[in-house]
């Protein structure tokens, strides 16, 4: 076990324990030529030893020296694709899936049909598949429906380095299946393939892999990379410092590609159409599309009105049906991608007039993050037109899994971007932070490998000396209720046990373990009632069959139990569209983000005052404003699905497009999902729905509590105000502090008694985000798993506990004789 990763390399040479096979590929010339440049290729004999000698091989090997593009080749020629099994392959994100398989496809001289990809919303699968290429989350959900994974006989999980949450499961689980397919007479092979870093985590736990797995390392050729750290303290403006950087590089330094990394989609289309602009190349044409006004036909659509109102039934949930082995579950799980957050295009940026380009060799600027369209993201492959430079704009995304050639020079911002959660309190916030020192060698080293290159870091070896060594796997920073469900729908009851290369915390789990239990989709063990007992036996509970449909939905457990629900007075395709549009980032443009200038300010006010106006008429009046924000989100997804889905329409209606188009290939696939667990129902997707009735908008707001009740907060009224800075407030169970509806919330001047809410995320001051409003009867009889009940007296503490925050029930239950006082137990 204290060998070094590079002694490791000689693995004893025994004779073969499979007959060698070889399947001959007919590749073209050039592509053979290119290939053999690889250092991988060197290693090929070493590296399929390894693997038929041993059931689990670790692999790692500089970025660009051909670990994704070559082995899954490697194992194809050596057979592992001609029996029965197939070769997966697994990527953290759905642009290498993608990219990679039709790379291989194009190196093998095969169809996409042999070499193909699965991915959350597509893929070109099919019964001659060799070589699979998919998102860990697809792996994952493949899992649930065969747990050997029997069509399969190597799995590979690429970038393991990324500590993406999906991966780290996956490597538990495999740790466990191939020793289970070896005994069961089915052989199957796992490599776990990563980037130099950190591969002790998996190489040196014992609680993952017993005995270790061989490590192997692939030396690439890489060139010297001459790093320049700026002087100066690191500006917040990096954006216009990476501009011009750029701008100065290309005027001043020899040929040569530039790679420049941002933090997300925005800097980086900011950054491109000012380098477009400064350096000139070709103008983009845009195609016009014709709307219809089809806001107003969605909202002038007849609305049917019922006299009595409804009140949803808890345990009226769908269920699994026995045959489990519908293709649709294959779906991915939400799957996160590095450029969440506001992703808006903010217009063209004032100041880039300044610098003036020496126009004889023109930019070729390209953007790449992860929602870029797959044909936009292919052209950073292919040379740039003659007699250009070559400059990509890029998020992470270029970091590890994506190999730009030709690249000389980068510059790197040193920040990225991520979510942070904290788990006390629930409150998301995005912030860009400083990335770490292996990120940043990392991204450094995509300067050599052609040439000895360069690497600008807009930042000083000082603020470099202050990173952390390494980023932190990302299952250490966010909530698990997901993780926890879908693990136990695996039928692993005892999640702490779990061999995680990275454990979360044990408080994380006892969240998660906890929500899940309010929910309904896990079953508390009988216990002692002590504290310590409870903690145990909250950590082993079995999943429910509620649980388990919600499992099958490929959405967060709080929106998978809307789902599970929302069969209820044909309530299931609003509740499908509003659970996509939750679960979609940031559909709406922001409204409240700062004018550059006087002129634009006037501008912005009146683009402002349109959208305001046209999101009141979304959210709709009377019963239908009610569900608040999430009735905004359903009018606009109506609305944008009546006039097509189009990019115009977006743009004039303050949508974000790409957020659309994901909704609505999510409702599909959410409809395709609910349909296999509760197949009586039969919903299919109507874009062009027409509005909730009245009856319905109630069911829906009721549907909504039940999934987000432990996100319910109340209106602090005026005579229990004693701090100003709670007037208009919202007391919710965890914070301390007050919460408040945004101003661009449709329920802003309402301000109901009690909400629920979305998400709190702090900007300026805390706000709720997706608020929609409860009725206060409603919360006894849909959450008695958050009441005590009791007089105000017998629980003179908290919360609801005020005069005002006490409700009368009409329930039949025997707490609610008297007068029932409402206080959520997470205190
Ligand atoms: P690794 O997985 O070790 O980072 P890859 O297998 O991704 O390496 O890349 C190997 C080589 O293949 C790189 O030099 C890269 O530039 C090249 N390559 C990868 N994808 C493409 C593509 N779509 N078009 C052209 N070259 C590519
Ligand atoms: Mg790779």
């Amino acid at each position: 076990p204290s060998e070094k990763i590079s002694d490791q390399k000689k693995v004893p040479v025994k004779k073969p324990s499979q007959p060698a096979v070889f399947i001959p590929v007919d590749r073209l010339p050039e592509i053979q030529e290119a290939r053999l440049k690889l250092p991988v290729l060197a290693e090929e004999q070493v590296i399929m030893e390894a693997v038929r000698e041993n059931p689990c091989v670790v692999l790692c090997g500089e970025t660009g020296s051909g670990k994704t593009t070559q082995v899954p080749q490697f194992l194809y020629e050596a057979g592992y694709a001609s029996g029965s099994g197939i070769i997966g392959v697994t990527e953290p994100r759905r642009v290498a899936a993608v990219s990679m398989s039709h790379r291989v496809a194009k190196e093998m001289n095969l169809p996409t049909q042999v070499v193909s990809y699965q991915i959350r919303y597509e893929g070109n699968v099919t019964s001659d598949t060799k070589i699979k290429f998919m998102t860990d989350g697809v792996l994952l959900k493949e899992i649930q429906t065969d747990f050997l994974l029997q069509k399969y006989s190597v799995i590979i999980i690429d970038e393991a380095h990324e500590r993406s949450v999906y991966t780290d499961i996956l490597i538990g689980l495999l740790s466990r299946i191939v020793p289970l397919r070896n005994k069961k007479g089915l052989p199957m092979k796992l490599l776990v393939m990563s980037a130099t870093l950190r591969v002790e985590d998996f190489t040196e736990n014992r609680k993952l892999f017993p005995s270790p797995p061989p490590a192997i390392k692939v030396d690439a050729r890489q060139f010297p990379v001459t790093i320049h750290f700026n002087k100066r303290t690191p500006l917040e403006d990096y954006t216009g410092e990476a501009f011009h950087k750029t701008c100065k590089i290309h005027r001043m330094l020899p040929p040569g590609g530039i790679l420049v990394f941002l933090t997300g989609q925005a800097e980086v289309h900011s950054v491109c159409r000012r380098l477009r602009k400064a350096f000139p190349f070709r103008k983009g044409n845009t195609t016009e599309v014709d709307t219809s006004e089809a806001t107003r036909k969605f909202k002038k659509s007849k609305q049917k009105k019922t006299v009595s109102l409804p009140r949803i039934d808890l345990d009226n949930y769908s269920a699994l049906p026995v045959d489990e082995g519908d293709e649709d579950r294959q779906a991915g799980i939400g799957e996160e991608e590095e450029d969440e957050g506001s992703d808006l295009d903010l217009g063209d940026d004032p100041g880039d007039t300044e610098e003036k380009a020496d126009p004889s060799i023109p930019l070729y600027v390209l953007p790449l993050y992860s929602l870029l369209a797959p044909e936009q993201q292919a052209k950073v492959f292919r040379p740039p037109p003659p007699g250009t430079r070559l400059c990509v704009v890029a998020t992470n995304v270029a970091e590890t899994s994506l190999t730009i050639p030709g690249i000389k020079y980068v510059v790197d911002c040193g920040r990225v971007k991520k979510r942070y959660y904290d788990r006390v309190t629930g409150v998301s916030s995005f912030k860009v932070s400083w990335t770490s020192q292996a990120s940043a060698n990392q991204r450094a080293g995509r300067a050599g490998r052609t040439e000895p290159g360069h690497c600008y870091r807009l930042y000083s070896s000082a603020v470099f000396g202050d990173f952390s060594q390494f980023s932190e796997a990302e299952i250490t920073r966010r909530p698990v209720e997901d993780l926890v469900l879908q693990m136990k729908d695996l039928n692993i009851d005892k999640v702490v046990n779990f061999p995680f290369p990275t454990s979360p915390c044990a408080e994380a789990l006892v969240a998660a373990e906890q929500l899940l239990i309010s929910l309904g989709a896990l079953k508390e063990p009988p216990h002692t009632g002590r504290v310590k007992d409870l903690e145990r036996a909250k950590l082993s509970s079995p999943i429910t069959p509620l649980g388990r449909a919600m499992a099958s939905f490929p959405v967060a457990p709080r929106y998978a139990k809307m789902l599970a629900l929302g069969k209820q007075q044909d309530c299931l395709p609003y509740v499908i569209a509003v659970v996509a549009a939750m679960t979609v980032r940031e559909i709406f443009e922001e409204l409240d983000r700062p004018a550059g200038s006087e002129d634009e300010s006037s501008k912005l006010a009146q683009r402002r005052a349109r959208l305001t106006q046209m999101r009141r008429l979304w959210a709709g009046q009377g019963a239908s404003l009610l569900l608040g924000d999430l009735m905004v989100m359903l009018g606009a997804v109506g609305a944008c699905e009546f006039a097509g889905c189009t990019p115009k329409f977006c743009e004039e209606n303050g949508l974000r497009y790409k957020a659309m188009v994901e909704i609505r290939r999510l409702r599909g696939q959410l409809t395709n999902a609910v349909n296999a667990v509760c197949p009586e129902v039969g919903v299919f997707v109507d874009p062009k729905m027409t509005p909730p009735t009245e009856s319905q908008v109630v069911c829906l707001r009721q549907i909504v509590l039940a999934g987000l009740g432990d996100h319910l907060a109340r209106r602090v009224q005026e005579e229990e105000i004693l701090d100003p800075k709670w007037k208009n407030g919202y007391k919710t169970p965890l914070l301390d502090e007050p919460v408040f509806i945004h101003p661009t919330s449709a329920l802003f001047k309402t301000l109901p008694q009690f909400v629920v809410y979305q998400e709190v995320m702090e900007t300026t001051k805390m706000y709720m985000r997706g608020v929609s409003a409860v009725d206060a009867e409603w919360v006894p009889q849909l959450l008695p798993q958050y009441c005590h009940f009791g007089s105000p007296l017998e629980t003179p503490s908290p919360w609801f506990c005020s005069s005002t925050g006490t409700v009368k029930c009409q329930c039949s239950s025997t707490f609610c004789e008297y007068k029932v006082c409402v206080c959520p137990k997470l205190m």
